[in-house]
């Protein structure tokens, strides 16, 4: 690895071999078990982290707590400049952060500096927004009275991540948050600590440079027991996780029994439809990549292909054909497309998902296959993998976190497409390929699919910060990014004032004393 400046991106960006995990900001500390980051990409140990213990956690929530009172008092404007500065920085270091992203997770370079960039154009999102948290104006049912509501920041914000986007996620609600005048904790995925850690030294030193109260950005690294010190903290009115349903459920409940607000960004069972009119170059680009990018490890992925019978075959064979044509290997080679799985446990769940849709009736049409020899020593490569089967089958209601494509077939109109795709539990992300305006239509349709994201003439996979992102159904409801996801980090406060010397009441009420 270190052919590829591994080890120049981790000096860049403050990683030692041993990390303290705990970080209001400038201060680090830790006393817990120590975590060891494997690269999926060659098996080496990258550097050890510490985990977060209950003793750190307090000290941190107290810090951040107190940051808390400085720093929403800050005009929303100023802390909008705050996230400026802090996306100039990852500007400057865009290359070894992106190389860390994929050394760590096991993402195409590409994909890592993508996933900066993401983490740059939230920034300019959230700088704007820092002059535009709007409420209304309303007409007072009263005489002499005006009424109003307005945004005020909630308080500390609660932040758990998955490994498969280890820093753009963090940005996402983290770049609202502050300039919606919130404090953030972040608990990185423990498969993925060290970008955690790079990402709050970044953090850290632009709070730093502008005189800003440690705890405005904080860090604490460990598995779901750390995760929990959050999930059941009254102080943390708002937490939004990321991950696997299975983790939103547990969390979902631990908050609502101490009635905190959750944002759940869980899995997706995402389709796309491919129609009699679909343009079959596009559906096999759309598709590939959507199947086999970030190794099938994105909540977008592509998992189903709902093809017409009248292109099955067509389509079923460009897609086959482009499967052939794919390098696996080092995702830091840009000559490959698909590079390893998290770890050997992903493997796993992926071989015992092409075993299950073979039981459960389906047919190979692409084996798959775990990759052994040079440069394959992880153990965490698979080859993509392609399945005929139905959409009943236990394992396609699955999410499978590995590039697993199912095919399906389906005759008639496109509303028996469309029953097909909203017939799982997940409602992420979505697509046609048609070009047909009603085929569409009816697919944007309230008749349509049932996702938080459809798309028209792309992937399921890759979206964009401008708009709202997040899915229906088990996928969890949360929206972050884009439009007005921002509103879940404030409080609306309603403000009715009256300027005469009477004091009527509403609904006509009379009260006279
Ligand atoms: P995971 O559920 O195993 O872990 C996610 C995070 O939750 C980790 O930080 C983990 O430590 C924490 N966690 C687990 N149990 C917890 C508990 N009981 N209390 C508190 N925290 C707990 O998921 P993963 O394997 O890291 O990520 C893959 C999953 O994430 C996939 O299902 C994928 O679809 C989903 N995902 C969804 C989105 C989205 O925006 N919808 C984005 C990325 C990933």
């Amino acid at each position: 690895a270190t052919d590829f400046g591994i080890e120049k991106a981790l000096e860049q960006l403050g990683i030692n071999p041993v990390n303290e995990g705990t970080s209001t900001g400038s201060d680090w500390y830790a006393s817990g078990e120590l975590i060891s980051s494997y690269s999926p990409v060659d098996g080496q140990l990258i550097a050890k982290a510490k985990s977060t213990t209950k003793e750190d956690y307090e000290k941190l929530m107290a810090t951040a707590g107190a940051a808390f009172e400085v720093w929403k008092k800050v005009p929303a404007p100023q802390r909008g400049e705050i996230v400026r500065q802090f996306g100039e920085k990852l500007r400057e270091l865009k290359e070894p952060l992106g190389k860390l992203v994929s050394y760590e997770m096991g993402k195409s370079y590409q994909e890592g500096l993508g996933e900066v960039q993401e983490m740059i154009d939230i920034c300019d999102f959230a700088v704007g927004l820092s002059r535009q948290l709007h409420g209304l104006t309303m007409h007072s049912e009263r005489p002499g009275h005006r009424m109003y509501e307005q945004y005020h920041p909630l308080g500390i914000v609660g932040i758990i991540s998955a490994f498969n986007f280890p820093v753009a996620v963090w940005s996402w609600n983290t770049a609202l948050a502050w300039v919606c005048g919130d404090v953030c904790v972040w608990k990185p995925s423990e498969k993925t600590p060290l970008c955690g850690i790079a990402c709050q030294h970044i953090a850290a030193d632009v709070f730093k440079a502008n005189g800003l109260p440690e705890g405005i950005s904080c860090l604490i690294n460990g598995d779901y027991r750390v995760g929990e010190f959050m999930t059941h903290d009254k102080r943390m009115p708002l937490i939004s996780a990321t991950g696997s349903i299975r983790m939103g459920k547990i969390v979902a409940q631990a908050v609502a029994a101490r009635l905190g607000k959750s944002l759940l960004e869980l899995g997706g069972n995402n389709a796309i439809i491919v129609t009699p009119d679909a343009d079959i170059k596009m559906t096999v680009i759309g598709a590939v990549f959507g199947a086999v990018g970030t190794a099938g490890q994105r909540c977008t992925s592509t998992r189903r292909l709902i093809i017409h019978e009248s292109v099955y075959d067509k389509v079923k064979n460009a897609v086959i054909e482009a499967y052939k044509q794919l390098r696996i290997g080092n995702p830091l080679d840009e000559n490959n497309h698909v590079g390893p799985l998290i770890d050997k446990d992903a493997v796993a769940l992926y071989k015992n998902a092409l075993e299950k849709v073979v039981d459960q009736g389906g047919t190979l049409l692409v084996e798959g296959g775990v990759l052994e020899g040079e440069g394959y020593e992880s153990g965490c490569y698979v080859k993509p993998a392609i399945a005929e089967a139905d959409n009943s089958y236990e394992i396609v209601q699955h999410e499978t976190f590995a590039p697993v494509l199912y095919l399906l077939k389906y005759s008639g109109d496109v509303e028996n497409a469309i029953e097909i795709q909203n017939s799982v539990v997940q409602g992420l992300s979505s697509a046609i390929m048609t070009n047909n305006l009603r085929e569409a239509e009816k697919f944007l349709s309230a008749a349509g699919s049932d996702c938080g994201i459809a798309n028209v003439n792309i992937g399921t996979s890759g979206a964009e910060i401008g708009g709202a992102f997040g899915g229906e159904k088990e996928t969890g409801g949360g929206r972050e990014s884009g439009s007005d996801a921002w509103k879940i980090y404030m409080r609306r406060q309603t403000n009715t004032i009256n300027y005469t010397t009477d004091l009527p009441l509403a609904q006509g009420i009379k009260f006279d004393l």
